[in-house]
């Protein structure tokens, strides 16, 4: 058979969560253990926190020059949260796409709508729930990273969040980290097998139908 076997068409995956919830370690997992998926990695107008790395955690801008690249249509989407800028850039993204490769995207909620909205056959939504408000709120306080007053706001907006939940493709609860990821890896397993993403089906199946058997 001379079709190419590997022509896929690659995925959006956003995984979205309150802060506090394992999302990062979940994501982190996930492209460590997938080398066709790889961690879009945002600019954002925030300073960086204590061990976090430019081009590694962010891409720390300034916002004049977030918005020339605003201006510049540099990004699939941004918003502003917590008072601070951050966007997708739209370009190592397009790419991965076209070498058949994913995106998994570490946003908040309504950037995730947004990147949906513009790309909805390439995105698949999963949104991960803590176990219980309070074990968020702990899990919050031990990090000590927030101030009192960011964390209650943090909580507000996961109530407002979790109501939303029927947006999502997909609701893993992250009880138990293992599980959690588990069912994060399956999911991403199951989207790269669609049928709509592996183009090389249709070629290899007109072949296979026209394959003389003499
Ligand atoms: P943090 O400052 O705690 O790293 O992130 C704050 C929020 O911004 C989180 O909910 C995070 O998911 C979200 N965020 C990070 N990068 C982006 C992005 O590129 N676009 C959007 N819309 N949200 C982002």
């Amino acid at each position: 058979m001379s079709s190419d076997p590997r022509r896929t068409r690659g995925l959006l995956m956003m995984v979205v969560a309150p802060s506090g919830v394992g999302k990062t370690s979940l994501t982190r997992r996930l492209v460590a253990d997938h080398p066709d998926l790889h961690l879009s990695i945002s600019a954002t107008t925030r300073s960086p926190r204590p061990g976090e790395h430019e081009a590694r955690d962010y891409h720390f801008v300034d916002r004049q020059r977030f918005q020339s690249m605003v201006a510049d249509d540099a990004f699939l989407e941004w918003a502003e949260v917590y008072g601070n800028f951050y966007g997708s850039p739209a370009e190592p993204i397009l790419d991965a796409l076209d070498r058949g490769e994913s995106v998994l995207f570490d946003i908040d909620f309504q950037g995730a709508m947004a990147v949906q909205k513009r790309a909805p056959e390439d995105s698949v939504l999963v949104y991960i729930l803590p176990p219980s408000l309070a074990e968020m709120s702990r899990r919050l306080h031990a990090r000590s990273q927030d101030s009192e007053a960011v964390i209650v706001q943090r909580i507000a907006r996961a109530k407002d969040e979790v109501s939303q939940w029927q947006a999502f493709d997909y609701v893993v609860l992250n009880e138990d980290f293992d599980r959690a990821y588990s069912d994060l890896a399956h999911i991403f397993h199951a989207e790269r097998m669609r049928r709509s993403r592996n183009l090389w089906l249709g070629p290899f199946v007109e072949e296979l139908i026209g394959e003389s058997l003499d």
